[in-house]
């Protein structure tokens, strides 16, 4: 098999590496993947929007829906590059494009693909969504979900809580998961999928600071908030298995991403390696160091096979479970052993903020370090992960 990129692709590669030179300022090197947050929202709309102009931020959507039609091949490709790059932008608005967008093109309405899936592509505030699935006692558990949609003519209202709600703070569109029947036989089975305008009365943010002190998530509280029946995705009571499909479409996307940004982080590690001395040897000639490299190596061109082969399922109309949940702990495990490798390397230094001007690789290390743990818990935590390739990949009972 020849996994070599095609002419298109090495274009697209290449536009990339020029957008990124001639649109970040010297020395860039936030990723949302790694920030945790997005500092300068100005900047990374700038971006998107720019990214959108493109053609690329929704690529392999129809063009219908402001895509061009690109293939899925294409569009990790790019994923890739963007991650290696640190582009912004991309990622902000990473519920709308990587999983609300294309679960609407599977069970939307005609006039829900209408309205959003154009906002979505075009790269601005009012196409940024947050995803409010965790509560309070429905993490792991999710099918426990308490907050309630209750239908009232024309309307649905809804009332409760959510919590870890990533980007809540930015979005202007809410892709809530509630329950629509409290008595059904089964928890997940009365459980449903609406869209809400975070502009709506009865809907408040609050912050909240992840451990390093970073504002990333929130909790939002829906208080009788009257959403349109027209906002209901999908069938009533038949959300879950939306919700699993929106899961794995979010499992997805993160190989690419953390292939991209540590492929870079590996390549700037290699160059410590070769220009910084350890009892008077340059430690690219420690063979602990370099059998260490490789490892990373390794590990890095099996997830992007990962992420290619995955590409390939989604093109060929199949649904891959246990291989998104594969590739999500496949990340998780790459960016702890890049962040775990390189603070042995780097020693004191990994402990540096990005901003000092003692950082080593702009502060890559330190952003790996602190921002793994929260990476492997996002969008389901390795236990679960591992539930679903136990299950779905190996024909195991289930557990509980
Ligand atoms: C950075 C970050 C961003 C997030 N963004 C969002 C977001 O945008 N929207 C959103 O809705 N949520 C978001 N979350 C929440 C995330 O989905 C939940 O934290 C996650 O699903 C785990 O749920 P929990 O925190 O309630 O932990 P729990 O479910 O209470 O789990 C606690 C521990 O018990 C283990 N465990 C639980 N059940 C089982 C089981 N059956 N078998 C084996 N082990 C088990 C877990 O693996 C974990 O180690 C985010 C979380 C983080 C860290």
């Amino acid at each position: 098999m020849d996994f070599r990129l095609g002419e298109k692709e090495l274009a697209l590669k290449e536009e990339i590496r020029k957008f990124a030179e001639a649109e970040l300022p010297p020395g860039w090197r936030r990723s949302t993947l790694i920030d945790g947050e997005c500092r300068d929202f100005e900047f990374e709309i700038a971006i998107s929007r720019k990214l959108a102009q493109r053609g690329w931020l929704v690529m392999s959507w129809p063009e219908e829906y402001g895509g061009r039609g690109a293939s899925l091949w294409e569009q990790t490709v790019y994923e890739m590059e963007i991650a290696y790059w640190g582009i912004p932008g991309a990622w902000m608005g990473i519920s709308g494009t990587q999983w609300v967008g294309p679960c609407l093109m599977m069970f939307g309405t005609k006039e829900q693909m209408g309205k959003y899936l154009p906002l979505i592509a075009s790269g601005e505030k009012d196409g940024v969504w947050c995803t409010c699935y965790s509560e309070p006692n429905a993490g792991s558990d999710f099918a426990n979900l308490q907050t309630r949609a209750v239908r009232d003519g024309d309307n649905y209202i809804i009332d409760g809580q959510k919590v870890w709600t990533s980007a809540a703070h930015r979005a202007r569109w809410c892709w809530l998961a509630a329950r629509t029947d409290p008595n059904a036989a089964k928890k997940h089975h009365g459980v449903s999928i609406f869209i809400v305008d975070m502009k709506n009365p009865g809907v408040t943010v609050n912050p909240i600071l992840n451990y390093y002190g970073r504002h990333h998530f929130n909790e939002v509280f829906f208080d009788n908030v009257k959403v349109p029946a027209h906002n209901l995705v999908g069938e009533e009571n038949k959300g879950w298995y939306l919700l699993m499909q929106a899961l794995a479409f979010e499992r997805r996307s993160t190989a690419p991403m953390t292939y991209g940004h540590f492929r870079r982080v590996l390549e700037e590690l290699a160059k410590y390696a070769g220009h910084t001395e350890y009892e008077g040897r340059p430690l690219s000639q420690n063979p602990v160091v370099r059998a260490k490299l490789a490892d990373l190596a390794i590990d890095l061109e099996v997830l992007k096979m990962f992420a290619y082969q995955i590409a390939w399922r989604i093109s060929q109309g199949q649904i891959p479970v246990y291989e998104s949940s594969r590739n999500k702990v496949m990340s998780d495990e790459v960016m702890r052993r890049v962040a775990v490798t390189g603070a042995e390397l780097l020693g004191v230094y990994s402990q540096v903020d990005p901003d000092s001007e003692w950082a080593k690789l702009r502060g890559a290390i330190q952003g790996a370090y602190l921002g793994f743990p929260g990476q492997a818990i996002a969008a389901g935590t390795a236990e679960i992960e591992k539930s679903v390739i136990a299950r779905f990949g190996l024909g195991l009972p289930k557990s509980y």
